[in-house]
């Protein structure tokens, strides 16, 4: 059995509990948890907030550790490696996004790394915030020793959810990119934003988070709740991403893109939005989104951030403290990703 935290019910508490986990099949690696970030799509998947959540769930996909066996045929990781996954476990390998390295948006249906269903066994699938977990080796992913794996782990969500739409719309210099939200998702964007080259423009609720916002990357940083700063935007960007966990007007931002700019959804409120298509087709804007990222994305960008120095500002907890890190979270006070130490799983 593996030592796990759990939900057992949308209002309640992540409490211990154990897990099965699968033996390792020909082509699994094996490994023993290090660190596990916290997304905020943990905890909206551990109140049900978008449906269709299976009690108990373990939550967690921002999984990193250190490989302990591995199959017979596997031929990418040895005992002893660094190791990470994301969000994805496994995926059909023969449609056409599955052939394009698009996993994230397999025609079948990829397997979630928690609340998802095993192809093979059907068995439920469980997160990271537990000590152990087994993974068909394509979807593993090589992680460099010379960053801080604690530091590294909200790469395998934040970091790809951010990375993918910068690359796929080509977004760096020269262009005005605007941020939206500065939690996990929102500061990764800032660093790989900034990386790239775009002038970039954090747009937060919280006055306290200018000075690292600027830290972080951002040249420049406006309160939304402020009309003022927000009208002197009107028109200005190329690219805003926005990050935001919770019900807001995107009618409100869509107004700050410039002609031909994009508006690209990585937050994932449980409410729908309305939209007025009035703020689109003047100015010819685009709303669009995007979901987290492919295999060998994923690979790209732990590449590039290990290249560049590039990793997650984070707050190192205990499992014990991972009720009030969601407390936390929704009271937008992350700086700026939660990591849980696994050892402290005992
Ligand atoms: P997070 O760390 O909690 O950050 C969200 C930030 O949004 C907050 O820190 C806050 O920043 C801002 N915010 C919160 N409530 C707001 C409101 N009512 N109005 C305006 N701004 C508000 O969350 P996260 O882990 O970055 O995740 C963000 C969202 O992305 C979640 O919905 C998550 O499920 C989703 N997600 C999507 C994907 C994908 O594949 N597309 C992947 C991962 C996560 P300020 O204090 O700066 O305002
Ligand atoms: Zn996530
Ligand atoms: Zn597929």
């Amino acid at each position: 059995m593996t030592k796990a935290y759990a939900a057992a019910a949308p209002d309640a508490r992540l409490t211990p509990f154990e897990i099965e986990r699968r033996d390792v099949r020909p082509q699994d690696v094996q490994i023993e948890i290090l660190y596990c970030g916290v997304c905020h799509s943990d905890l909206h998947m551990a109140r049900d907030e978008w449906g269709g959540t299976i009690y108990p769930v373990v939550p967690g996909h921002e999984i990193v550790g250190r490989v302990t066996a591995v199959g017979n045929k596997v031929t990418k990781f040895r005992a002893g490696d660094s190791a990470g996954v994301g969000c994805l476990v496994d995926s059909c390998r023969e449609c056409k996004n599955c052939r394009k390295g698009l996993e994230q948006y397999c025609k079948a249906g990829s397997v979630l790394t928690y609340n998802g269903r095993d192809r093979i066994s059907g068995d439920i699938t469980y997160g990271g915030y537990s000590r152990q977990v087994v993974v068909h080796e394509d979807f593993v992913l090589r992680i460099s020793d010379k960053q801080p794996l604690a530091e590294v782990a909200p790469l395998l969500c934040a970091g790809i959810t951010t990375y993918s739409p910068l690359r796929h719309w080509n977004i760096g210099k020269g262009h005005k990119l605007g941020v939206i939200g500065l939690g996990g998702l929102g500061h990764m964007a800032l660093k790989l934003g900034a990386s790239f080259g775009a002038e970039v423009t954090m747009l937060s609720t919280s006055p306290a988070k200018e000075a690292d916002a600027r830290r972080l990357g951002a040249h420049k940083f406006a309160l939304t709740r402020d009309p003022a700063q927000m009208k002197k935007l009107t028109g200005y960007f190329d690219y805003i991403i926005d990050t935001v966990s919770a019900e807001h007007d995107y009618n409100l931002y869509i107004r700050l893109l410039d002609t031909n700019g994009v508006m690209i959804c990585v937050g994932a409120p449980p409410t729908p939005a309305q939209v007025a298509v009035f703020g689109l087709l003047g100015g010819r804007r685009s709303l669009a989104g995007s979901g987290i990222g492919g295999i060998p994305e994923t690979q790209e960008m732990l590449d590039y951030c290990a290249e560049r120095g590039i990793t997650s500002d984070i707050e190192l907890i205990d499992i014990a403290s991972i009720n009030e890190a969601y407390t936390r979270m929704l009271k937008s006070d992350v700086r700026y990703r939660f990591v849980i130490d696994m050892a402290s799983l005992a």
